[in-house]
């Protein structure tokens, strides 16, 4: 049979690498084969993100140069998915003439008949919202062929941060059902990934929409399945950790010691503009309940710098947060107004760019020292990795992985240990890795 060739570019969050696996798996099964370069594809398709304006303008500037090599090739089709196309919709044929079709977040599911209608000369866009999840119609996952599998298991936000554009690109907020999900994850162990990460953007809130069945109890349940493996589970809303789905973390062998619990701001003012259901004392006190039930937990965050009206103090109070909480690594982002959001209508109050660029860069720097001095606390110790890739670097060979409370690891070895689990010695903490000398 000869098999058409799709490219597929993600951007953004692992929820998009998530639905890009699930597209990739429904055009395996009406002919479509996955190549690593555009040049050589029939079908070209763009997964965007909208959470930053940089993001959408890169997709933007793609599509334009995906377009002019229609005239050299007319039978070359061209899609928008994800975020900026469940956002924009139909407004993107205007923009980007040569697109054949637009799919939203919501109906990945309806790639075949958009495909066929696409081939058949339509130009189709697919932007209705639903209340359902994405997995009515059981076509399989075409995974990277990486060490962890991603199984998102909410999908959407009620939320409402007011900076955040998520719950109008992702809609309300959708548990998956756990079948559905062990199956996924049946079918991941047995394809030979090592790790689970289950995925949400509020995960611990999965199962407030099921009856009686929370994170807590899928993750007994999927520590129950046969093999070595690990768990893990991101993105955490701090007033969502329940003591019940902390002591679960403790109880069960798989489930690693790791949790990602955006603070976004150390300013208790700043949190109320945001919409964030939490004070900075709040934030602490959970901060405090994991680490003091969870031995050796990493606790890692997110932070906006330049929130629409932050003063100066209210920023400090972000940086003594970092210190005050010791978290152990956070991701950073200046804030950039996002259309449809609350905070982008505040432009009286935007933070001047220089302003907003300078208080990056510190928060950037506290980031980095108080990662060094995570890092240091494990020197010496003996940790368990799971190697996750093998590469060569200045003529060493060197096999790079993380342990259970995700601290990233390099040891130099010249075998190809990817996807086997390793007990190392610490031997050196630089800033972002830890060196480890096998045992
Ligand atoms: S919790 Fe807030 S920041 Fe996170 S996805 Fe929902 S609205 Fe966005």
């Amino acid at each position: 049979m000869n098999m058409k060739k799709v490219y597929i570019e993600t951007m953004g969050c692992q929820m998009n690498k998530s639905d890009t696996e699930r597209m990739l798996g429904i055009l395996s099964n009406f002919d479509y084969d996955e190549v690593d370069n555009p040049k050589e594809a029939d079908l070209l398709m763009v997964n965007t993100c909208s959470i930053r304006q940089l993001s959408e303008d890169k997709a933007f500037s793609l599509l334009g140069a995906w377009g002019k090599r229609k005239k050299d090739n007319p039978n070359l089709k061209i899609g928008i998915c994800g975020c900026v196309a469940q956002q924009k919709a139909e407004k993107i044929f205007k923009r980007a003439p040569y697109v054949d079709f637009v799919l939203g977040t919501h109906n990945i599911y309806k790639l075949p008949e958009i495909i066929k209608a696409v081939n058949n000369g339509d130009k189709v866009c697919e932007c209705t919202e639903t209340h359902q999840t994405a997995d009515t119609r059981g076509f399989g996952i075409k995974r990277a062929k990486t060490v962890n599998a991603w199984i998102n298991i909410t999908e959407g936000c009620n939320n409402f941060c007011t900076y955040c554009i998520v719950p109008y690109t992702r809609g309300r907020e959708r548990s998956r059902l756990p079948e559905v999900i062990i199956r996924e994850a049946k079918a991941a162990l047995a394809e030979g990934h090592k790790e689970i990460t289950l995925l949400g953007q509020n995960v611990d809130s999965y199962g407030k929409d099921l009856k009686n069945y929370r994170l807590a109890q899928l993750l007994r349940d999927l520590n129950a399945l046969d093999g070595n493996f690990r768990i893990r589970f991101v993105t955490s809303y701090p007033t969502d950790i329940t003591d019940e789905l902390i002591q679960t973390v403790v109880d069960l062998d798989k489930v690693c010691e790791y949790f990602h619990i955006p603070m976004q701001s150390g300013s208790s003012d700043v949190l109320k503009k945001m919409n964030r259901r939490y004070t900075r004392e709040m934030y602490g006190e959970i901060v405090k309940k994991v680490r003091n039930m969870v031995p050796d937990v990493t606790i890692t965050s997110d932070f906006i710098a330049g929130f629409p009206g932050e003063t100066e103090e209210q920023f400090q109070e972000t940086l003594s947060a970092i210190d005050e909480f010791e978290l152990d690594y956070c991701n950073v982002a200046a804030y950039s107004p996002r259309e449809k959001t609350v905070a982008a209508k505040w432009v009286d109050k935007f933070v001047p760019d220089n302003v907003k660029d300078e208080r990056f860069q510190r928060l950037n720097k506290k980031v980095q020292e108080n990662c060094l001095k995570s890092n240091l606390k494990y020197l010496n110790r003996n940790m368990e990795v799971l190697v996750e890739s093998f590469y060569e670097h200045k003529g060493k060979f060197i096999n790079t992985g993380k342990t259970r409370n995700n601290k990233t690891v390099h040891i130099a070895c010249d075998k190809d240990l990817t996807g086997q689990f390793v007990n190392v010695k610490i031997s050196n903490a630089k800033t972002w890795y830890l060196n480890g000398v096998i045992e």
